[in-house]
Parts: C-alpha cells; sequence; structure tokens
C-alpha cells in the first residue's frame, strides 16, 4: 500500500464488512477502498444461511457471485408435538467460498487480509505493525463484543461437517429438529444436506450460559448421526456463542464502542436479528444502504449508518420480547414450546419471522392464543431486567 490517502478503510473483513466492501465497490468502482482483517482470510470459519425470500432482488445481486448451496425443496422443523414441511427455499455459503469471491472481486490493492488494526480515527488506521493508512471514511465492522448495556442469552452450538461413508438420503434442511433431550436450555439439531455423501449437522442451545463445552456437543453430534445412520470423515468444524438480546440501553452500548466520525456497523454495530443472531439479510442491505451513501462525508456515513442502527432496533423490538419470554418466562426444558408453537402459524409469517419483518398483524397472531408459558411469569418477564450479556 503506498502513502496515498484511501477514500474507505473498512476495518474487520467479515461478512458486514466484506459485504459492505464489495456494495461500495460496485457503486464506486473508482473508489480506494481496503477491506483490513486480522485473521488470514475473510470471513472467520461460518457457515451462513438464509432463506431465498429474505433478500430483495438488489440483495440478490449482491449475493449473486458468492457460490453458494441451494435448496429449492423448502426445509423442515421437528418438534415433539409436530413435525412440518415448509416450502422456503434455503441457501447457504461457507466462508472459504466467501473470501475466494472477495479476493477475485475486490481490486487487488483492496486486500488486506492478515493485518491487524490496532487503532482507529475518522483520518484512518494504525496497523499493529505501527504503519498508519490515512482514510477519508472508516467503517467500523470489527467483532461483536459482549455488553453490560445489553440483556438476553445466548445462542451456542457446534456444527460438523461429515462426508459419510454412503448416501445419507437427506434430501431437505432440517432448520430444527427439537425432539432432541432439551437439557436445561432449547436445544435443537440443525441439519444441512450439503451433497449426497455430505452433510453438516449443529447441535445448538438457547442457553443462559455462554459456555461452550466442546467435548460434550461433539459427543451429542456423534450420538445424532449414529442414531440417523450416518457414519464417515469429519472434514470441517464451526463453533459459535452467539448473543441472544433481548433488552438494554442500545444508545449507551453503541456510544461505548462508537469512535467519532466512524462508521459502526456490522454485529458489533446491533445489526442482527435479536432472537435467531443472525446476521445475513441484515448485513445485505445494511451494505447497499452504506453503498448508496459512500459519497458522503466521513462523518455523515457515521450518523447515517447510527440513524440505522435506531430504526433497526426500534423495528426489532418484538423479537426481543420474544427473547424475554424465552429466556426468563419458560424453563429451560420447556422452551422448545415457543418455538412449537410458533411453527403452526402460516408460513409467509414465519419467512416474515426470519427476515425480521413481521408485520403488526404478524405480531399480533404470534401472541394471540394459548400461551405457551404461564401469564404470570410472562408478565415478570416483561417487566423484569434480564441478564446482562456479559462473559465470564
Ligand atoms: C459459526 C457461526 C455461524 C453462523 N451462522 C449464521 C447463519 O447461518 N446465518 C446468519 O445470518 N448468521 C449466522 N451467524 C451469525 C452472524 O451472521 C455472524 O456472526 C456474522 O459473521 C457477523 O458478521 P460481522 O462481519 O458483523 O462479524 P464477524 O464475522 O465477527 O467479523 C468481524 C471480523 O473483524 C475482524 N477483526 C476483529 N478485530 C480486528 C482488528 N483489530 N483488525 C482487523 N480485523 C479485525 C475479525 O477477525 C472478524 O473477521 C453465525 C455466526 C457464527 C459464529
Amino acid at each position: 500500500m503506498n502513502g496515498r490517502t484511501l477514500d474507505i478503510a473498512v476495518v474487520g473483513g467479515g461478512l458486514a464488512g466484506g459485504l459492505i466492501a464489495l456494495a461500495i465497490h460496485r457503486a464506486q468502482p473508482h473508489s480506494r477502498i481496503a477491506l483490513i482483517e486480522a485473521g488470514g482470510s475473510f470471513g472467520g470459519n461460518h457457515r451462513w444461511s438464509w432463506f431465498t425470500g429474505d433478500l430483495d432482488p438488489a440483495g440478490e445481486a449482491l449475493m449473486a457471485p458468492f457460490p453458494q448451496t441451494v435448496w429449492p425443496e423448502g426445509n423442515i422443523v421437528r418438534f415433539p408435538a409436530h413435525e412440518r414441511q415448509l416450502a422456503g427455499e434455503y441457501r447457504s455459503l461457507a466462508s472459504p467460498d466467501f473470501d475466494r469471491t472477495l479476493r477475485r472481486l475486490l481490486p487487488q490493492q483492496a486486500i488486506m487480509a492478515g493485518t491487524r488494526v490496532a487503532n482507529l480515527s475518522e483520518h484512518g488506521v494504525e496497523l499493529e505493525t505501527g504503519e498508519k493508512l490515512a482514510a477519508r471514511k472508516v467503517i467500523d465492522c470489527r467483532d461483536a463484543v459482549p455488553s453490560e448495556h445489553l440483556t438476553g442469552g445466548w445462542q451456542v452450538f457446534m456444527g460438523r461437517h461429515l462426508r459419510c461413508d454412503s448416501p445419507h438420503g437427506v434430501v431437505r434442511p432440517v432448520i430444527m429438529d427439537a425432539t432432541v433431550e432439551q437439557p436445561g436450555a432449547y436445544r435443537f439439531v440443525y441439519v444441512l444436506p450439503l451433497g449426497p455423501q455430505d452433510i453438516f449437522v449443529e447441535d445448538t442451545y438457547y442457553a443462559d450460559e455462554p459456555r461452550l463445552d466442546r467435548a460434550l456437543l461433539s459427543e451429542r453430534i456423534a450420538a445424532y448421526c449414529a442414531a440417523h445412520g450416518w457414519t464417515g470423515e469429519t472434514v470441517g468444524e464451526e463453533t459459535g456463542v452467539l448473543p441472544v438480546i433481548t433488552g438494554g440501553d442500545f444508545a449507551a452500548y453503541r456510544d461505548r464502542l462508537a469512535v467519532p466520525g466512524v462508521v459502526l456497523a456490522g454485529a458489533r454495530g446491533g445489526f442482527t436479528h435479536p432472537l435467531t443472531s443472525y446476521t445475513t439479510p441484515i448485513a445485505v442491505a445494511n451494505a447497499l444502504a452504506i453503498a448508496s451513501q459512500a459519497h458522503l462525508a466521513g462523518e455523515e456515513l457515521a450518523c447515517f449508518v447510527d440513524r440505522r442502527a435506531q430504526d433497526h432496533w426500534r423495528a426489532t423490538r418484538f423479537y426481543r420480547m420474544l427473547g424475554k419470554m424465552l429466556f426468563d418466562a419458560a424453563e429451560p426444558e420447556r422452551r422448545f414450546k415457543i418455538f412449537e408453537r410458533f411453527y403452526r402459524l402460516p408460513e409467509p409469517l414465519i419467512e416474515r419471522f426470519y427476515a425480521a419483518r413481521s408485520t403488526r398483524l404478524d405480531q399480533l397472531r404470534t401472541l394471540t392464543g394459548k400461551p405457551p408459558v404461564p401469564i404470570p411469569r410472562a408478565i415478570a418477564a416483561l417487566l423484569g431486567k434480564g441478564r446482562p450479556l456479559v462473559q465470564g
């Protein structure tokens, strides 16, 4: 990188930073961008999935160059009381494909993986090596951090990609198999048939504590696979401990992380689905919105994104309320009842829920009928403060 001032430095080449860099490059091909990522590759070690209907045509166009596994024949959920096949097309992108595509589409000089930023300001970044890069705009997409300003619980999971010895026979993704034992958390297994003999099996818990017991989850995945007759070689594993936000002081949260004049985006900036912790549709929409305003001065762009974050927080209140029901009103072993009931609702409503676009009517329909938690506990949960989202 020579001494010329960058137009835009994007710090953190995860899903959010990578999509923002790509969207800006598409909108302003001559802008001098850098995508600066501490890890050796963009996107870390993740598999991101979403429903095709989550994205609008512009979002689909942004994601189109990334190789995706597509399941056009719908998906399945399983609960103790019912099983259901839903029609929604499902998609998945693995981080090595994310990395390869960004390296192909972004200008060579924009690729700065393996580079940790030590400090950033509205005028540029200072690398861990001491090198300084001046930039007209800086976009902070580093990891999300736990915060005492937010409350909630945790989504803890381990996923395994298994190459089976023989065809596994699974055709459709299983978004939630909650027929498994419920040990002190809402537990479900998520299954993606990646190929005739390749299958991805993830054991997920909506848990009170951010503790990931790798040995235990590994054993449970092995037991689930064995029970389905899937044996073979493990070709990849991933883990996650994601916050499930049920409340808090969002302005204080952002203030704590904000650097004056720097755009605060990504999961770190609060752009997540509070209940599912998923970010793909939100990251895509945000990348396009930022790219459409990339002509603004740094300070103005930071304000624009701050307003989007506040709007997103307000618009997702309903999901935080459901999260309160899940964590604070339901007994951990009976948390599955909330999803079991939810999955009896009409499919378009379920699709809007995942896309974080539930209408007022959806919200009403979700809440009416026989409640899956005792009413006094529900009221206590709604009035309660919740647990701070801090680790350790
Ligand atoms: C295993 C896993 C699976 C998930 N699956 C899904 C899914 O199926 N669907 C979905 O929508 N969501 C999923 N999520 C949730 C969410 O989409 C991801 O967490 C998403 O990666 C968040 O994107 P992000 O870019 O905001 O943050 P991150 O992906 O955390 O990216 C932040 C990046 O910043 C880099 N960084 C940090 N500090 C510095 C520094 N000082 N200098 C330079 N770089 C730095 C990090 O190395 C990292 O690459 C998953 C999360 C995990 C962990």
